[in-house]
């Protein structure tokens, strides 16, 4: 089966590498079609583009925007393009609502005694700030041992520094994208399952859906490409890779069948 990868992160966002590096790690692996999604950002996705079109691969320009309706209820916008002022300021927003947050969760961790200070998260942001700045931050000062363990102890909800995510609605963030001349994926949504609203969802615009991804099983997937085909939505493989280091699959590509290939080559005019 073909090999693609359109959910993916780089340190513009909270992964690891630079974009030129995910992108030869995914041509390693013999990755077909490939996009760099980081959250609330395009600014890595013309080096990952350039470096793309070296090894011959081909290339959707992407990002992953956050809504403040669930902590993992994210939108894929691929396709996108990048001059749309109005886009870029919506990003401008969410990334803006996004530090205001950041600084909460510090404040409210400072109050619960933790030993955090906005230096230590800020400090080591490149692009966009995120909750996985804070575990690291977390990590760095030796309260966690690993990223996944800073969220468990001090920022999931009932954790010391659970702040509710805030910024864009669902629907507002799939018309944003599509008013950007980008097709909206829900990502990862096995991960939201109990929030499903695919009704709503598609009369907003949804485009399509995530369907293959790491923590999706058998079921799960079957599931979603029964929800694809009722509503006519295309399918999509993303690994989420951030990187080395970060916890999360550092392995790029993913597995989708040969027919929703074609169809995302069709869609994209690739
Ligand atoms: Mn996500
Ligand atoms: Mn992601």
């Amino acid at each position: 089966m073909p090999l693609i990868d359109l959910h993916t992160h780089s340190r513009y966002s909270d992964g690891m590498t630079k974009p030129s590096e995910v992108v030869v790690e995914s041509a390693k692996r013999a990755v077909l079609l490939y996009a760099l999604t980081d959250h609330d950002t395009t600014e890595g996705v013309e080096e990952a583009r350039a470096r793309a079109a070296k090894c011959a691969m081909k290339f959707l320009p992407g990002v992953e925007v956050s809504t403040c309706e669930h902590e993992h209820l994210h939108f894929l916008g691929l396709g996108i393009d990048l001059q749309n002022s109005a886009f870029q300021k919506f990003l401008k927003d969410n990334s803006e609502a996004r530090i205001i947050r950041i600084k909460r969760i510090i404040q409210k961790l400072a109050a619960a005694g933790v030993d955090i200070t906005e230096e230590d998260v800020f400090g080591r942001v490149r692009g966009i700030v995120s909750r996985a700045h804070v575990a690291d931050a977390l990590r760095q000062k030796g309260l966690a041992q690993n990223r996944q363990e800073g969220f468990r102890k001090f920022l999931v909800k009932g954790a010391p520094g659970y702040e509710a995510p805030i910024g864009a609605s669902a629907c507002e963030a799939i018309e944003k994208i599509k008013s950007a001349g980008g097709k909206a994926v829900i990502a990862h949504s096995g991960i939201v399952k109990d929030i499903w609203d695919f009704d709503k969802w598609v009369k907003c615009g949804l485009d399509g859906i995530e369907v293959f991804y790491p923590s999706h099983n058998e079921e799960m997937i079957q599931t979603l490409l029964d929800i694809s085909a009722r509503y006519n939505l295309f399918v999509t493989a993303g690994s989420d890779n951030h990187g080395p280091g970060s916890g999360r699959t550092a392995k790029p590509g993913m597995e989708i069948p040969a027919a929703h290939y074609e169809w995302l080559l069709k869609i994209f005019n690739l």
